[in-house]
Parts: C-alpha cells; structure tokens; sequence
C-alpha cells in the first residue's frame, strides 16, 4: 500500500518536474500562471494534467489546438515514480530522512540533465543552490562523512575549473561548460569520493561512446558540443543505487 501511495506522488513530483523543466530556462514563474497549452495558450483543465494518464487520453495531442505534446512528459513522470520506488527500496531501511535526500538530489539531477540536453545551459539553483544544501546535509549524512563530501565536491570542481580553462585557453575551445564546473560541488556533496569517481567514470565513457556514434552516423567532428551534464546526470543516477558494487568490482579486479 505505502508503495502504491509512493509511486503515485513520484508521478505528481514527476509533473512538477516537468514543469521546472519548461518554465526554468526561460525565466518563467514556476508557481504562477497555471499549466497552459505552449501552442494555442489554453489553460489546461485538471482533469487533462493526470499525469501519464491524460496524456494517453489525449493520444499525445492538446484537447484545444491538438498540438502534439512531448513524450518527454508522460516519460519525466513515470522515471520520477520510478526513482522515488528505487530510492525506497534501497535506503528506506537504511535511513528514512536520507531515502527523502536521495529523492531530493535525484530530481535536481534529472531536471539538470534534461535542462542541460535542451538548452545546453545548468542553471546556477540548482547546481550551486543543491551544492550548498548537500554540504549542509553532508553533517548528517548516515552514508558518507562530511569530510568526503568536501573533498570531492571541491576537489573535483577544482580539476574540472582546470581542465574548463585547458581547454578554453590551450585549446581555444569549450570541452566543458562551467556549469559542469558548478555541478561538480553538487554531485560530490551527496556522492562523496568513490560515487562520485564511479559517475565521473561512467559520463565520461557514455559520453564517449555518444560521440564516437555521432562522429560516425551524423557526420560531426571532434568540436561538436555535447552536453556533458546530462552524461554526468546519467553517471550519477547509476553511481547512487549502484556505485557502492561497481567501486567494490573494481577493486576486487586489483587483488
Ligand atoms: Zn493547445
């Protein structure tokens, strides 16, 4: 029951998400006006805002205008219940208030991952603003200590500042956007060192073999901008439920 009731508010936070999702990037209330129609400006009814629900409904269209509505909504949705549901399995036995954090941290990455896909941009809210709430949260952390927390959210932020002003000043080209720089203190105030290496390691092979598809079956080159925060926020999500086993194969490979 309590996990029926779990999915269903993932799905509501879910629509909220989206919602940040769409309205952040161009500076747009979150709170205010209600949820409207993009193409024909339409209020859009409560009863056509069930998420997943409405949308199939609808089949994908605007019951004004039928402008067709992205799929990245009804998939926002179920992938937030998707991480309340693992977040609750795996560390509600652990912690309850640090299962809530897990929740917290993986809905800013989400909406970082998709923002940073569409936009090409991190804003600063959430990467500075949930880099500084996890540093606080760090202090009450049942999993990391606080002194990992700031090593690897400062350490790591630190070598990604370097590598930001290789590539700008050697190179003379953006390999990394600064908010990558500003994510680092976010991911590495909740992950601490060894989850964090694990998703750096993961978004930098994902990215890897992105690219090289892109190089080979879209024609670009080397220079192409990919937004590295969405491999990081990919890294991330794997690196929280499974980093702690990937780290320990790892290093049983070394003995
Ligand atoms: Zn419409």
């Amino acid at each position: 029951m309590e996990e029926i009731l779990l999915i269903l508010f993932g799905l509501i936070i879910g629509s909220f998400l989206n919602v940040v999702i769409y309205r952040l990037p161009i500076e747009k209330s979150i709170v205010k006006p209600r949820s409207y129609c993009p193409q024909c400006n339409q209020n859009i009814k409560f009863y056509d805002n069930i998420p997943v629900i409405s949308f199939i409904i609808l089949g994908g269209k605007c019951r004004n205008c039928k402008a067709k509505i992205s799929l990245q909504y009804p998939l926002v949705e179920i992938f937030t219940a998707l991480t309340f549901w693992l977040s609750y399995s795996f560390y509600f036995s652990i912690s309850p208030v640090y299962t809530v954090f897990t929740i917290i941290f993986l809905c800013i990455i989400v909406v970082l991952a998709i923002i940073d896909f569409k936009h090409m941009i991190l804003p600063d809210e959430f990467t500075i603003g949930g880099g500084v709430l996890f540093l606080i949260y760090s202090f009450f952390n049942p999993i990391i200590t606080y002194k990992s927390a700031f090593i690897s959210a400062f350490g790591s932020a630190l070598i990604f500042a370097f590598l930001y002003f290789f590539y700008l000043k050697v190179r003379k080209i953006e390999g990394l956007g600064f908010g990558d720089v500003k994510m680092m203190i976010l991911l590495g105030a909740f992950l601490g060192i060894h989850k964090l290496l694990i998703a750096v390691f993961l978004a930098s092979l994902s990215g890897v073999i992105i690219g090289f598809i892109f190089i080979i079956f879209k024609g670009k080159d080397l220079k192409t901008k990919l937004p590295f925060g969405t491999f990081l926020g990919f890294g991330t999500y794997i690196s929280v439920f499974w980093g702690d086993n990937i780290w320990r194969f790892i290093q049983s490979l070394s003995h």
